[in-house]
């Protein structure tokens, strides 16, 4: 694990005049990759709920590329070296960090006080960062019960490593959280699955939904299971050519149980240094979504903000940012460290 902390080192703006949000790049001792973070003034793309969302980071670069089991569609895992897992406290440095930029933002009042959502989506699988995300999680809610800010939730995303899904559950039972946490699943894929994401070979998705398969019975709400919607997906020195289209997501939400699982499906992000592949048409994700909804499934198509800027769900490469702080961020970051020295004993 890094024993460092991480330091902000300059930002990008997503969308036109950055009002999808920002990027943000943290300096990783020597390396020439920075870990990433972003923050979105509306959570979602299509649900204008006036909620913030954070991404953040849990290890620079992803530590299933060490053992050669990085997601074939993945940018993150493919184009930075791993750096190393992050410590709690630098996964929580950037929620506080991030929030603080919103809080004290004075383009953007509208922001100061918005619900904050954070989702550990960056770089790295956050299964197996476990015991440090979990730290991370309740440094965040102390420090946002300290600023006055209200959680909306956390989303713990994982790609498929169950001892992380059961520990989950072992804290929620045990009310160790104060604030609300969910569990989002990356699936994509069936009995084709260990192709695209060979982690399959290690940990096969079934036991990660065995795992997931009470959630609703004590939180009462369902996890969520993600399914990327590929169309000729390439990826770079393969032949495989892989696509989601209706007969394959029929196949894979056979193993699902509508009354315990809900659906996320989301598009993929082609990066011409790892892969290509086709837009999804619109007319053919309308027919996945009616399919899933017309046997009981809770779903929605998710597009990610950042696309363009390649900070959209799998798309982080570790680029330097085009901008540099502002002396008022490096106040920021300075507030931020002193919130984690004073808050990070009592946990
Ligand atoms: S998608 Fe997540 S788990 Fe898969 S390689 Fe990328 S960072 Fe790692």
């Amino acid at each position: 694990m890094c024993n460092h902390q991480l330091s902000i080192t300059g930002y990008d703006l997503l969308g036109p005049d950055g009002r999808e949000g920002l990027r943000y790049a943290w300096r990783n001792q020597e390396s020439k990759y920075f870990v990433e973070s972003a923050s979105f003034p509306q959570r979602s793309v299509s649900k204008k709920d006036d909620v913030c969302g954070y991404t953040t980071s849990v290890s620079a670069g992803c530590a299933l590329r060490t053992f050669g089991a990085q997601c074939l569609f993945c940018r993150t895992g493919n184009v930075i070296p791993f750096g190393g897992l992050l410590s709690y406290r630098d996964i929580a440095k950037q929620n506080i960090f991030m929030v603080l930029s919103d809080m004290y933002c004075s383009d953007h009042p509208e922001l100061h006080n918005r619900p904050r959502e954070f989702a550990y989506m960056g770089q790295g699988e956050p299964g197996l960062s476990y015991p440090q995300v979990r730290l991370a999680i309740e440094l965040t809610n102390r420090a946002m019960r300290e600023l006055g800010q209200t959680v909306y939730r956390h989303v713990f995303a994982t790609s498929g490593v169950p001892e992380s899904i059961e520990a989950l559950k072992d804290d929620i039972k045990n009310n160790y959280y104060t604030q609300r946490v969910t569990l989002h699943f990356s699936l994509h894929a069936a009995s084709e699955r260990a192709l695209i994401m060979p982690i399959e070979k290690h940990w096969s998705y079934k036991e990660s939904l065995f795992a997931m398969r009470d959630m609703v019975d004590f939180t009462g709400e369902k996890p969520c299971v993600g399914i990327m919607l590929f169309k000729d997906f390439c990826p770079r020195r393969t032949d495989l050519s892989y696509s989601n289209e209706l007969d394959r997501i029929k196949e894979i939400v056979s193993d699902l149980d509508p009354r315990r699982y809900r659906l996320s499906f989301c598009t993929y992000n082609a990066t011409a240094d790892i892969s290509s592949s086709s837009p999804y048409p619109k007319e053919e994700a309308e027919k996945v979504l009616d399919y899933v909804q017309s046997i009981g499934f809770e779903a929605k198509l998710f597009s990610s903000f950042g696309r363009k800027e390649q900070t959209a769900c799998g798309t982080l490469g570790g680029k330097m940012p085009h901008n540099l702080p502002s002396p008022k961020w490096f106040e920021l970051e300075t507030m931020t460290e002193d919130i984690i020295q004073r808050l990070q004993y009592r946990i």
